[in-house]
């Protein structure tokens, strides 16, 4: 049975394009999300994109060390998630997925300034839109901006692509008795403070009314098996 979303934003960490190495960014990866996506748009889903840049800056742990102030450090982190970006808008299109990157940043030169309006329109004729430079301040996370984003572009749904299958009772690594959860309510995922995503995108979605579907895009898993609901997950929803 096919989940009742159509319009999907999926929200992938940076450490997502990581290299098995701890390279920042590895082809190979790279390639195998594009075609993943690829076949999620020809089953018909649309796809809005936003990814971290956990895989090259966080500010608030850069900030931590003291030498440099947040505001800055989340700057730096915006700017890593225009370079994540850019390289999985690259990988897209070699990969037959007309993709666009628009940056919540404003930097012309290199992507379009992000705009509600034209990522609507790029949306309806089928190409994935990548958003980038989260919300454009400091002091947030792409997390909470993938919500943001999901709520603005009316998509039925964010997809937080995480290293496992869902949201479980305990670490499944560490225990192996760890229960998943098919469902949960945002006010359970806030009241348990749940490390998938953080309480500010938990409340916006909560709040919106929007579900977020935690699942691995590890294989056999995708995202198109995901919303078919042919591979595990937990939906977050009223
Ligand atoms: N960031 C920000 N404002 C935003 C989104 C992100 O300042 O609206 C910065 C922040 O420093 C964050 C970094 O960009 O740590 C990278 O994003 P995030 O930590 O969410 O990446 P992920 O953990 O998903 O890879």
């Amino acid at each position: 049975m096919t989940m009742p979303y159509r319009r999907i934003l999926v929200k992938l960490s940076g450490e997502a394009l990581q290299a098995p190495d701890g390279f920042w960014l590895d082809a190979q990866v790279l390639t195998r999300l594009s075609q993943d996506i690829a076949r999620a748009t020809a089953a018909g889903f649309e796809i809005a994109l936003v990814i971290g840049g956990g895989n090259i800056i966080r500010g608030a742990r850069m900030s931590a060390a003291g030498w440099i102030d947040r505001p800055t450090a989340d700057s730096m982190g915006m700017l890593a998630t225009v370079m994540n970006s850019l390289a999985l808008e690259t990988a897209l299109n070699a990969n037959g997925v007309s993709a666009r990157t628009m940056s919540a940043v404003s930097m012309p030169t290199i992507c379009e300034t992000y705009a509600r309006q034209p990522a609507l329109h790029y949306l309806e004729k089928g190409q994935v839109v990548v958003l980038a430079g989260g919300t454009g301040n400091p002091f947030f996370t792409t997390d909470t901006s993938a919500v943001l984003r999901a709520a603005e572009l009316r998509c039925d749904a964010v997809l937080k692509a995480t290293q496992v299958d869902g949201v479980y009772s305990a670490d499944p690594k560490a225990h192996a008795d760890a229960k998943r959860y098919d469902r949960l309510t945002h006010d359970e995922a806030i009241a348990r403070d749940l490390k998938v995503m953080d309480t500010a995108a938990f409340a916006l979605a909560r709040d919106g009314k929007l579900p977020i579907i935690v699942g691995s895009l590890h294989a056999p898993s995708s995202i198109a098996a995901i919303l078919e609901r042919e591979a595990p997950s937990t939906v977050v929803a009223p």
